[in-house]
């Protein structure tokens, strides 16, 4: 059997579609192995953040050196391949094939010739996003299903829509269609993702299908499987399992309408938790980021949420040092975390990304203040997300069971639905299920629990 070794930078959507091509690559007889004995090294790449972009260079360098020690091949694919395809072709003569995001329908046709020893240009394929029918990790609990992808939004300081391209919608039958396949594999949780799910759209015979009802469509989906798994209890395609939770994943606050508060708050298969990136609390940046909402606005979306889902926890991206950001703007990015109180963020400072309107934006902020400014904002998340875990002590909650331990081969890793980890004692074979559980301390970032 012929083998392969795939790394993913980047993002959620990255790793869906690392698990989709390993889904492709099974089909085609090839199975998972090291580096050292892949016949097959893909990279996925990212190019949203230097950080990452940076990382998949160095591989890139490192692996296109090593095929004069051994021989295999070396694909390029993701957003990075998209962006950068003919430098990744002229600084690395190693690499065999570059596939831009454009360019996936062409990763069958690529795997064939490599199987058979042969080379296609499929640079010469017709560019289309095309999204992957399945996107399950061998032996996955958990799972994304891509429902849109690109983004029409513009963020001033953002690569994603000229590397992913305009918002293209999946076809809500397809997205049933892999959950129910999900679903028979034993997957508990689903995240339904794209760059901005707020817009997913579908138009069919005059009619438009939004992202509320989409959610409102998969959750009655499967209602109606659970009924006729009741109704049928020998019937071979359904599973022992069920999917219990709903995620989805990003959302934009300017599209999250109250539609989608009403469905989301109607059902609980839909998790807790929200990820609604603000990146300012300073109406001024927030313009010059093009982001097309305000601190008020966002300050009473955040109101709606809490009233019509109390339980609800909220995650957010917080971007400093955007250009001409002045100290009053920072204290407001600080006074909007103090009153949101965010359970987690991810925080970064501004890094330039060429191609963009931002890396032509003057008053650039010194690299100092940045990294001030970032220190800030860090520490105060901190006592925030304390504060919020030291009010969660001797609260229920129920979980996901994820993991083992780290610590003990007899305690396991789980996630509640408001996006919180928990560690307590269960046998390794309980991973996978759904446990009721008291949160009774913290270490770290972890609550410890027992189950109830
Ligand atoms: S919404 Fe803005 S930050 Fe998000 S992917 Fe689109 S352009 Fe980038």
């Amino acid at each position: 059997m012929k083998k392969y070794h795939i790394e993913t930078y980047g993002c959620e959507m990255n790793k869906a579609e690392s698990a989709a091509m390993e889904a492709t690559l099974r089909e085609h007889g090839w199975e998972r192995s090291g580096e050292e004995e892949a016949q097959l090294v893909l990279l996925n790449t990212c190019t949203v953040r230097t950080t990452a972009e940076n990382r998949a260079w160095n591989r890139i360098h490192q692996l296109s050196a090593r095929k004069k020690e051994r021989a295999f091949v070396l694909a390029v694919v993701g957003c990075m391949a998209e962006q950068h395809k003919s430098a990744i072709q002229s600084r690395a003569p190693g690499v065999d094939y570059v596939l831009g995001t454009f360019q996936r329908q062409s990763f069958g046709l690529m795997i064939d010739m490599i199987s058979s020893g042969q080379k296609v240009d499929v640079l010469e394929e017709t560019p289309k996003y095309v999204f992957d029918a399945s996107h399950h990790e061998l032996g996955a609990f958990r799972s994304f299903v891509p429902i849109m992808h690109g983004c029409n939004n513009f963020c001033s300081f953002c690569i994603v829509p000229y590397v992913r391209g305009r918002e293209v919608s999946r076809n809500p039958e397809d997205v049933l269609r892999e959950i129910d396949q999900l679903e028979d594999l034993g997957v508990r949780e689903i995240t339904l993702l794209g760059q901005n799910v707020n817009s997913y759209r579908w138009e069919s015979d005059g009619r438009v299908l939004n992202f509320p009802e989409l959610l409102r469509m998969i959750a009655a989906h499967l209602g109606e499987r659970r009924a006729l798994a009741r109704e049928q209890p020998a019937n071979p395609r359904q599973s022992d399992g069920r999917i219990g939770w709903i995620r989805f994943l990003t959302s934009h606050p300017k599209d999250l309408s109250s539609e989608l508060v009403e469905a989301v708050a109607e059902n609980p298969i839909f998790c807790r938790h929200i990820h609604l990136p603000f990146q300012s609390g300073s109406n001024a940046v927030l313009a010059a980021m093009n982001r097309r909402y305000s601190r008020e606005g966002y300050i009473s979306l955040v109101e709606e949420l809490r009233e019509k889902i109390p339980q609800l926890t909220l995650s957010t991206d917080i971007l400093v040092g955007f250009p001409g950001e002045t100290e009053e703007d920072i204290e407001q990015t600080l006074d909007l975390m103090r009153r949101v109180r965010f359970s987690y963020a991810f925080m970064y400072h501004f890094n330039a990304r060429d191609g963009t309107p931002a890396a032509r934006m003057p008053n650039r902020t010194p690299d100092k203040v940045k990294k001030q400014r970032l220190a800030r904002v860090i520490a105060l998340q901190k006592e925030i997300t304390s504060s919020l875990m030291k009010e969660r002590v001797g609260q229920t909650d129920e979980v996901l069971i994820e993991d083992i331990s780290r610590r003990s081969s007899r305690e396991v890793l789980a996630r509640t639905t408001r996006d919180e980890m928990v560690v307590f004692a269960a046998p390794q074979n309980r991973i996978g299920q759904f446990a009721r559980v008291r949160l009774l301390s913290i270490a770290g970032n972890t609550f410890r629990g027992e189950e109830v």
